[in-house]
């Protein structure tokens, strides 16, 4: 989206949460370089790389370390175990954990958050139990290493607000707890997201058709507290449905969340890219 360079002001586009080690890349002949230069030229400046198990932290951290900075585009990185994966959670996982969330190794490699954790009913490819004590080792993990979360919630609002609505009355959360990433809930479930001090994070699906719901959760919620993502390589924004999705299509959720707000799209991407940096702990 090229376009999209003239837009982007000073601060440029911060995509927030795509999967640039996943196998799609590298079986589409798609390297790294090609990545990263697509989305310089499509005025993005910053890239956070999430994980969903530890062989995945692993990869998104070896992925920042050698990537980070080419083409201008400065990269970061998460660690954590996804609801999917709760099955594999053990101590010997959570040791890994620890370790890659020590402050130095944290320094040291661009990890700025724990994640993505959290619950999903949709799949159930962990029985819901095990989600449901795996997310909560990682939100007390989350507390005493000092990280935001990224969470993942899919059909699984109720329970998954019950246990954050926990933490949050022992003061077991962060004061900046984190991100709801894709989020995919009702208005009012974001707002009290947003009341707990979480920041809402809306990609491809916001652009979508036939999803009503997103839409008036960014009307609802402060845009102070929107950031923006493409969870490449899924949910490709509209125009290009269907295509793999890279951080070069992150304008187009910030056209649509423009639209939506009656809003100025170099606004969008000044406010959304402040919000990561703040989400996130980054140096301006
Ligand atoms: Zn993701």
């Amino acid at each position: 989206m090229r376009e999209a360079k003239h837009y982007r002001g000073t601060a440029g586009f911060f995509d927030t949460h795509a999967h640039l080690y996943d196998h799609r890349f590298e079986e589409e002949g798609r390297t790294p370089d090609d990545v990263l230069l697509a989305a310089s030229e499509a005025g993005v400046t910053r890239i956070l790389i999430p994980a969903d198990n530890i062989a995945t932290s692993r990869q998104a951290v070896d992925y920042r370390n050698t990537n980070d900075g080419k083409h201008g585009v400065s990269l970061f990185a998460s660690v954590g175990i996804h609801p999917h994966e709760a099955s594999t959670y053990s101590p010997e996982a959570e040791e890994e954990l620890v370790r890659f969330l020590d402050k130095e190794t944290r320094q040291n490699n661009g990890i700025m958050a724990l994640g993505e954790i959290g619950l999903d009913y949709y799949y159930d490819l962990s029985p819901r139990d095990v989600q449901r004590e795996v997310f909560r080792k990682q939100l007390v993990l989350a507390k005493e290493m000092d990280i935001p979360i990224i969470l993942h919630e899919r059909d699984a609002t109720g329970d998954c607000l019950d246990i954050l609505r926990d933490f949050y009355k022992r003061g077991a959360l962060r004061a900046n707890p984190g991100v709801c990433h894709c989020c995919s809930m009702s208005p009012e479930a974001a707002e009290e997201m947003v009341r707990m001090g979480f920041y809402i994070g809306v990609d491809g699906p916001l652009t979508f058709k036939n999803n009503k719901k997103t839409p008036e959760v960014v009307k609802r919620v402060p845009i102070d507290r929107i950031v923006i993502e493409t969870d490449s390589p899924y949910l490709t924004p509209e125009p290009n449905r269907g295509m793999r999705n890279e951080p070069e299509f992150v304008p187009y959720v910030a056209l649509k969340l423009a639209e939506i707000l009656k809003s100025d799209i170099s606004d969008i991407c000044r406010i959304t890219t402040q919000n990561g940096i703040a989400l996130y702990g980054l140096m301006g």
